[in-house]
């Protein structure tokens, strides 16, 4: 009898914590990976390597491996992507270039999604989803989570489906920076390139055979095959991608919260066997 899709993968490369949308500090998200069985971890908040830091020292503590990692906001032909870098050195100053311009940029939306709120007549929106972030560049999850606290919605799917998802009342257009950009800096970091998560942009199969080899074709070496929340189909569609495009494999949760639906630690299947892992080439 064969478990072994069902246990908890023992290496994650996607995970946030409250340096960027997600609800525990980063040495909590390392010791809750580490109580379930994770021993390599990659830290990947939104634009951010600020808690980096605190996730090394609770992996030295815990005895697991930590690679350090940022989910880069970009986009390529009109459409936004994600892409984690892994490896990277956190005091690249290119990087660091790169996280002020982002940091900027969802100042600035943050503040245009307040402003949009306020004219539907939901006020304080802005101050509200920075007290949440403890930042003053709240994410969407944020203002998600004020939008809950306060009952505005019932549920956080809700306030994007009704309010600041793509195309609804809220929702801000960004001036993300370019793919070629974005790969370069992880690139210059010292890091590698992985585009997260292929099968939730909503793009057609040849739009999304398209981007990939233009990923790669701009130095991009992973994309992300094994993930929480994701049907067989879909782990199957991204995996003949990697094979068709020539990319490694990389497997993550996209952990953001302990709670009964969400996506937990380790909680995704193992690569297919033929496909090479992106954490083979990631240095000890
Ligand atoms: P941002 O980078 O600020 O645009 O926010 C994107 C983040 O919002 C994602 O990483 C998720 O954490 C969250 N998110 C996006 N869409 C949804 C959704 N439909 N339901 C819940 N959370 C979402
Ligand atoms: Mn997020
Ligand atoms: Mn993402
Ligand atoms: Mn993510």
């Amino acid at each position: 009898m064969s478990t072994r899709s069902t246990e908890p993968s023992a290496v994650d490369l996607h995970a946030h914590s409250t340096a960027s949308d997600g609800t525990l500090s980063p040495a909590a998200v390392v010791e809750r990976a580490s109580a379930r069985g994770v021993r390599t971890l990659a830290l990947t908040d939104h634009d951010t390597v600020a808690g980096i830091d605190e996730a090394r020292r609770a992996a030295t503590v815990h005895g697991i491996r930590l690679i350090t990692g940022i989910e880069l906001s970009c986009v390529h032909a009109g459409k936004p992507l994600h892409v984690v870098g892994l490896g990277i050195d956190v005091l690249s100053p290119a990087l660091n270039l790169a996280i002020d311009r982002l940091a900027a940029t969802r100042t600035d939306r943050a503040m245009r999604i307040g402003a949009r709120l306020a004219k539907l007549g939901i006020d304080g929106a802005y101050e509200g989803a920075c007290i949440e972030s403890g930042t003053p560049m709240p994410g969407r999850a944020h203002f998600a989570r004020w939008l809950l606290a306060r009952g505005v919605v019932a549920e956080n799917g809700e306030a994007f489906d009704r309010l600041i998802g793509r195309g609804k009342p809220a929702y801000v257009a960004t001036e993300w920076p370019s793919l070629a950009e974005t790969v370069e800096c992880i690139v210059d970091a010292g890091g590698i390139a992985v585009l997260a998560h292929p099968l939730r942009y909503q793009m057609t199969a040849s739009w999304l055979r398209r981007i990939a080899a233009e990923f790669r074709s701009l130095g991009g070496l992973g994309v992300e095959i094994s993930i929480a929340r994701q049907s067989p189909v879909e782990r199957d569609v991204a995996a003949s991608l990697a094979r068709r495009i020539g990319l490694l494999g990389s497997v993550g949760s996209d952990f953001h919260s302990p709670g009964l639906h969400a996506a937990e630690l380790g909680a995704f299947p193992p690569l297919p066997e033929d496909i090479e892992p992106v954490w083979s080439r990631l240095a000890a």
